[in-house]
């Protein structure tokens, strides 16, 4: 693809975003592009480990996903073979000895509304989210952009390449939902080299970052408070009051001794209670959040906050059930192949500068690849992409310098013929 293709295809992605585990017309484009390549392409379910899958919306929602994806040119077959869940494999074996290299591209939208007025381009180029509620405000549009345009390079080189090449097209990487499922499959056991990446993160055009620094272990989680309810002025005593031991546990939650060895944080995003102004509410549900940024940090913070919540329910009489949504850990990543990364990508001579280390905050579910490839005997790291952007990434406004775009495939494409050799 030349630079104007690899930007109508970032259009179009961006133009029909998907949140995680719906990505139905993204998945079953990717797969039909790939395929049509010559890849061998596996997806959905055959890429999944179901019972590894964490906070996939309900079977319901899954339906309409499905319905509208059919409705905006998703491909009928891909989508069937998909059988209701999302993510893609290509594969290209050379048939050559030398290395199995897997780059993982994410493939989800965040779930926020995209910003309307004429100042933001896309809305103002006709190519902004038409998908209510949904956006690629965090830049995956441009990362599955890149990885069909290496594919189309790289299939291109196969006669120059060795070993073996794996393109990762990952769901559900927003809230940490997607990658474990992924690696539970197996999917990177047989890999040597593992690179993911992504794009912004205070990074402005013309840079690029070998590796990151800081990403932080998380879990996602739901708290479901089940009481009684009962007459608030007859009977309120005969009622068990969930929302008062959801509001206990939020105080409590968000009281937590920080560690005195490093970061962490810890949200209760929302909560929803109670059915009535004068019922005592039976029920409550909220969504929280626990990062640290080492895997003893992020233990200590998850582990107090099931010990707040059990007592705030305690104290109330109420039912406690946590429901897991989501899980990264601590990040591993491989100085040395960071420093062939920066050989690489500073021969190229297209990027103005090419830096060691990215720091970050926030989290990252690719950490579960990329500890599986390690604790094999593997390498990986994960890299940053400049691009100046228009707002913070999760921001109706964000928008990306699409110039970058040509520049990562680039990247990684001589990126993978060297690891590969
Ligand atoms: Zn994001
Ligand atoms: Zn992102």
């Amino acid at each position: 693809m030349n630079e104007q293709q690899l930007i109508n295809t970032r259009r179009d992605f961006h133009k029909y975003p998907e949140s995680a585990w719906t990505e139905f017309r993204t998945s079953s484009l990717i797969a039909e592009r790939l395929e049509s390549l010559g890849y061998r392409v596996k997806a959905g379910l055959d890429v999944i480990d179901i019972n590894s899958v964490m906070g996939r919306p309900s079977e319901e929602i899954i339906n309409a996903n499905i319905a509208r994806a059919l409705s905006q040119g998703a491909n009928k077959s891909w989508l069937d073979k998909l059988k209701r869940y999302t993510g893609v494999l290509a594969e290209l074996d050379t048939g050559k000895p030398g290395h199995v290299v897997a780059l993982r591209f994410d493939i989800d939208c965040v779930e926020v509304d995209e910003d309307s007025s004429t100042s933001h381009r896309p809305f103002n180029e006709n190519f902004a989210s038409v998908n209510s509620g949904c956006s690629h405000s965090c830049g995956h549009d441009s990362h599955m952009t890149i990885g069909l345009g290496a594919a189309e390079e790289l299939i291109s080189m196969r006669n120059n390449l060795n070993g073996k090449i794996k393109l990762i097209f990952q769901p559900g990487e927003e809230g940490c939902r997607g990658a474990y499922a992924m690696t539970q499959a197996g999917i990177v056991d047989d890999v040597d080299y593992f690179l993911a990446f992504h794009i912004g993160m205070g990074l402005n055009s013309g840079i690029f970052a070998c590796d990151s620094k800081g990403y932080l272990a998380t879990t996602k989680f739901d708290a479901l408070l089940t009481g009684k309810p009962a007459h608030a002025a007859a009977s309120p005593d005969k009622g068990k009051n969930a929302l008062l031991a959801a509001c206990q546990a939020a105080l409590g939650l968000h009281s937590i001794a920080p560690h005195s060895e490093g970061n962490m944080r810890i949200n209760v995003g929302t909560l929803n209670a109670g059915t009535g102004r004068n019922v005592i509410a039976s029920s409550a549900l909220m969504k929280i959040e626990t990062r640290g940024e080492t895997q003893a940090i992020a233990d200590y913070v998850y582990s107090r906050s099931l010990e707040i919540l059990n007592g705030a329910a305690m104290m109330y009489g109420a039912e406690l059930n946590i429901i897991k949504a989501g899980e990264s850990p601590e990040m591993k990543t491989s100085p040395e192949l960071a420093k062939i990364v920066k050989e690489v990508v500073k021969g190229l001579n297209i990027f103005d500068d090419v830096q060691d280390l990215i720091h970050v905050g926030g989290s990252e579910d690719a950490a579960w690849f990329m500890n599986r490839v390690i604790s094999h005997g593997g390498q990986a790291v994960y890299m940053g992409l400049g691009s100046n952007i228009k707002a913070p990434h999760h921001n109706g406004k964000f928008d990306i310098d699409e110039g970058a775009i040509i520049n990562g495939v680039k990247a990684l494409v001589s990126i993978v013929k060297t690891l590969a050799d």
